[in-house]
């Protein structure tokens, strides 16, 4: 757009120079700089943007359910490299040419939202939180001050205070965060706030050895948390589980115990809902009991099973969640909102998250604003910019209803049980024949084990479990 200018030319001293509209007469020059020009060529990045919404909706929405299609145009990192064009010079590149580089990286990613596609996390494409996604791309807010985002901090308020309902407490607070991991990284430093308010000016200096308790089946966030939090890993106590990957709260009373002995200082233990490996979900009320005893705080992480509390069915599974301190709970898992999409709830009316987070920016957070500053919620957050995560929630609620969402958790699991089934049919026949195994997984899972005599139904037996198997990989992913 330089080009309209005339750079060199001396700015005379007409009153023209004072107008905004630029004209060619009107350059105001500093430093060389003409700063009342155009930054950038709108119209040509109008267009630009027209063509590569069209391109994201023929190349991945229209594709997303297309079962023809590749998951993935799968290439190594070195030969990846030659095929796309990643060197960054020092002038720009023409639209076409950036159109091609937009269809290289549609053509060489992994398309998640195809019905093929299994991975942790995932569930399929949500078009409502999708479209969540694109209007705040295309907004780009941040969510610290009212003033910046006065309709996505409403959504924020309302989504949290649905969750904080789901799981039953009568009030509470909360916060998006990026991600179920850092939401408990929230949780364990809100917890030892809590016990300890001096650390927030003082630091570690002069504490006790403080120490936690989680399942030896936690996510592996735990272990992050504590050596980020300077806590320690050694000092996360690991509490064994039964057969089926619950916490055994005789255990963790035990442990608990024990380590009072030791002179450490218990303050949180954090139960697991839908564990990472198992889909365990922890006795919440015996280990609330417990917490209650020896006055620990209890964090419950639901990232993945906390939507199993949508559904009337299922939500038994976390019984007792309505005693815990804190809940880590991810719509972007189970219920499909994009990713990310985590909040961590609260149980408390005191502010607590903003007393223990708040460094009171007198730049951002002034307190003499025109508006209630108590919207300013930012300064509960560890983040400075913060994405409206909650939106893209908010949007797939309106659109399904908490019906549409229910039915969406009791599918989750009616699918999961159904293919625990084709797996145990085949695990079983594996057992119980001579015959090589048909199904690569279960030579996986298990190796070959002949313990019987070779009969016809045996052997047939297994193909059986294939053909169901593949009919289970194909329910689990047609959404909807
Ligand atoms: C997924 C998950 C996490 C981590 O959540 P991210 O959003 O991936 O950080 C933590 N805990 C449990 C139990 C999970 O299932």
């Amino acid at each position: 757009m330089s080009g309209d200018w005339d750079r060199q030319g001396p700015v005379d001293g007409d009153t023209d120079q004072q107008e905004m509209i630029p004209s060619k007469k009107s350059a105001v020059l500093v430093d060389g700089v003409v700063l009342n020009g155009p930054t950038t060529d709108a119209k040509a990045g109008e267009k630009f943007v027209e063509e590569a919404c069209r391109l994201i909706m023929e190349e991945v929405v229209l594709k997303a359910t297309d079962v023809n299609e590749k998951v993935c145009e799968w290439r190594p990192p070195e030969q990846l490299k030659q095929l796309l064009d990643l060197e960054m010079r020092d002038s720009g590149e023409p639209p076409h040419r950036l159109l091609e580089l937009c269809r290289d990286v549609i053509r060489y990613s992994v398309k998640t939202n195809h019905p093929r596609f299994f991975n942790q996390l995932y569930a399929g494409l949500d078009y409502y939180s999708l479209v969540a996604r694109f209007m705040t791309e295309a907004l780009n807010p941040s969510v610290y001050t009212y003033e910046v985002s006065p309709v996505f901090l409403l959504v924020e308020e309302a989504v949290l205070k649905k969750m904080i309902e789901f799981i039953g407490w009568k009030e509470g607070d909360g916060i998006f965060n990026p991600g179920g991991s850092v939401s408990n990284m929230y949780a364990i430093n809100l917890a030892r706030y809590k016990y300890h308010p001096d650390i927030k000016e003082k630091g570690l200096f002069g504490l006790p050895r403080l120490i936690l308790f989680t399942s030896a089946e936690c996510h592996y966030s735990m272990k992050k948390a504590a050596s980020f939090l300077g806590i320690g890993t050694e000092n996360v106590c690991f509490v064994e589980t039964d057969g089926r990957g619950k916490m055994i709260p005789e255990e963790l009373e035990k442990k608990v115990c024990q380590a009072r002995k030791e002179g450490a200082a218990p303050f949180l233990v954090c139960a697991t809902s839908g564990t990472t490996v198992l889909g365990a979900f922890d006795p919440l009320d015996e280990i609330a009991d417990i917490c209650e005893r020896h006055s620990l705080w209890l964090h419950v992480d639901a990232s993945w099973g906390g939507s199993a509390l949508m559904s009337r069915k299922h939500r038994k599974l976390l019984h007792g969640i309505h005693r815990a301190d804190s809940v880590a709970w991810n719509p972007h898992k189970m219920l499909m909102a994009g990713i990310q999409c985590c909040a961590l709830l609260v149980k408390d009316n005191s502010d607590l998250l903003k007393e223990c987070y708040s460094a009171k920016a007198s730049y951002l957070f002034q307190q003499d604003k025109f508006y209630d500053v108590s919207y300013d919620t930012g300064d509960k957050s560890i983040q400075c910019s913060r994405r409206p995560d909650a939106f893209k929630f908010w949007m797939t609620w309106k659109a399904l209803g908490t019906l549409g969402l229910e039915e969406r958790v009791n599918r989750a699991l009616a699918l999961s049980r159904s293919f625990r089934f084709c797996i145990f049919l085949i695990f079983s026949c594996h057992c119980h024949t001579r015959s090589v195994c048909l199904s690569p997984l279960a030579m996986i899972l298990r190796p070959p084990q002949p313990c019987g005599p070779v009969s016809p139904i045996k052997t047939f037996l297994p193909s059986l479990g294939y053909i169901s198997l593949s009919a289970a990989w194909k329910w689990t992913n047609t959404v909807n």
